[in-house]
C-alpha cells in the first residue's frame, strides 16, 4: 500500500482537515489546525507531502521520526501541528486496514468511555448575559449531560488589577459553584495571561469554591513560574496545550510543576507523541487533559489515546455544537462521556463537499488581539 495523494480542506476558521488516500482507496483524515495561524500550517503540510507521496502510510513512527528529525529544524507549533494532523490521519488509514478504532492499535481499551468537559461559565452578572449563561448550561446539561466544565476570565488582565476586578471573577466563580452544586467540576483557564503574583492571589480568592484546576495561571513557556504558582496554590494546576513533544513537558515534569497536563492531540506531534507523552507523565503521577478547542477530527484523535492510557483524568470540548456538520463522528456525548466507537479507524464521517467550502479569510482568522488603556500589548 502507497500513498497517493495528500489533500487539504479549510471550511472553518479552526478547521484545517488533512486528508491521505492510498493506491488502494483507503482514506484517513487528521485536523491540523493552528489557531490564529490557519494559513502557516498549510504550507508546512505540503511540504510534507512531497516526502511521504510512495510511501507506506502503516509506517507511521518512521514517517513520524523523518518529519521530526531529518530537516535538522525541529518542532515549533508550525511544524509540529502539520506533524499532528498527518500523523492522526495515518493512524485513521492504520485502523481502516487492519480493520479496528486506532485505540485497539494504542493497547487497547484500558476503561469504557471517556469523560469530557465542555466550555461555560458566567462572565457577565448583568441580567442579559446571567440569562445566556444559564441558557447555555441548561443546553450543555440536556445534550451532553456534562458534570464537569471550565471557563475563563475573559478579556485582559495587566500585573496588577483594583478589588472591583478581581471581585467581579471571585463573584462569578462563586456563583457558577451556587448554580451547578457540589457533584459538579468547575474549572478556570486563566489563559497565561498573569503574572505568577496576580495568579496566586486570585487563585486564594476563588479556593472555597474547590475549583477543579486552573490552568496556564502563567504563560506556559516559563516552567519555574509555573511551579512557583503551583507551589502557593492549594489546588491543581494544569498547563500544556501550547507545549510540543515530549522535549518541552520533560521539564514540567522532572520539576513536578503542576498536577495535569493538557498536550494537544493536533499540536503536540498527533496520536503517537500524545501516547509517549502520557506514558511520560504516567511515571511522575501527573495526569493527562488533552486540549481541544478546535474541531471533531481533532477531538476524535485525542479520544483514542484517552481510552488507552491509564493516567487519564478529562478531555476538553468546547460542546455538542461542535461536532456537528463536517464531520459526524461515530461515537456520541451521553452523560458527559464519550462512548468509545467500534467502526475501523478514528471513527467519524466527513462531508467533503462541506469540507471544500473554503472559510473567507479575514482578518478575525488572525485572532483577537488585546492593547492595554496606555496603548501597549497585552496577552491573548
Ligand atoms: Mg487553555
Amino acid at each position: 500500500m502507497k500513498i497517493v495523494k495528500i489533500d487539504q480542506f479549510f471550511p472553518r476558521p479552526r478547521m484545517r482537515l488533512v486528508k491521505i488516500t492510498t493506491d488502494n482507496g483507503l482514506v484517513g483524515w487528521g485536523e491540523s489546525t493552528l489557531e490564529n495561524k490557519p494559513r502557516s500550517t498549510m504550507a508546512a503540510v505540503e511540504e510534507l507531502a512531497d516526502y511521504l507521496i510512495g510511501k507506506d502510510p502503516l509506517r507511521i513512527e518512521h514517517h513520524w521520526q523523518h518529519i521530526y528529525r531529518s530537516a535538522f529544524f525541529r518542532g515549533g507549533n508550525v511544524l509540529m501541528s502539520a506533524l499532528s494532523g498527518l500523523d492522526q490521519a495515518l493512524w485513521d488509514i492504520s485502523g481502516k486496514h487492519y480493520g479496528v478504532p486506532v485505540y485497539k492499535l494504542l493497547g487497547g481499551a484500558v476503561r469504557d468511555r471517556v469523560r469530557v468537559y465542555a466550555h461555560w461559565g458566567i462572565n457577565d452578572l448583568s441580567d442579559e448575559g446571567l440569562a445566556k449563561s444559564k441558557d447555555r448550561l441548561t443546553y450543555l446539561q440536556k445534550t451532553g449531560g456534562y458534570s464537569a466544565f471550565k471557563a475563563g476570565p475573559a478579556g485582559k488582565w495587566r500585573a496588577h488589577e483594583p478589588p472591583a476586578r478581581i471581585d467581579q471573577f471571585v463573584k462569578c466563580a462563586y456563583l457558577m459553584r451556587e448554580w451547578v452544586g457540589p457533584e459538579v467540576e468547575i474549572a478556570f483557564d486563566f489563559h497565561g495571561k498573569m503574572t505568577p503574583a496576580l495568579a496566586i492571589e486570585i487563585c486564594h480568592e476563588i479556593k472555597g469554591m474547590r475549583p477543579m484546576f486552573v490552568e496556564e495561571p502563567v504563560p506556559q513557556d516559563n516552567v519555574d513560574a509555573m511551579k512557583l504558582v503551583s507551589d502557593h496554590v492549594p489546588f491543581p494546576i494544569a498547563t500544556g496545550e501550547r507545549l510540543l513533544s515530549r522535549w518541552e513537558f520533560r521539564q514540567v515534569f522532572e520539576k513536578q510543576a503542576v498536577a495535569y497536563i493538557q498536550p494537544d492531540g493536533s499540536h503536540a506531534g498527533g496520536i503517537s507523541e500524545l501516547k509517549r507523552i502520557a506514558n511520560m507523565a504516567e511515571v511522575y503521577y501527573i495526569h493527562i487533559m488533552p486540549h481541544c478547542a478546535i474541531g471533531p477530527v481533532a477531538l476524535s484523535a485525542c479520544m483514542h489515546v484517552d481510552a488507552a492510557v491509564p493516567n487519564f483524568l478529562i478531555q476538553e470540548s468546547v460542546g455538542p455544537d461542535w461536532l456537528t456538520g463536517i464531520a459526524q463522528p461515530a461515537w456520541q456525548i451521553v452523560n458527559g462521556f464519550i462512548e468509545l466507537p467500534t467502526v475501523p479507524g478514528l471513527g467519524f464521517e466527513i462531508d467533503e463537499k462541506e469540507a471544500a467550502k473554503p472559510a473567507p479569510y479575514t482578518e478575525e482568522l488572525g485572532g483577537e488581539h488585546f492593547y492595554e488603556s496606555d496603548g501597549s500589548v497585552a496577552d491573548w
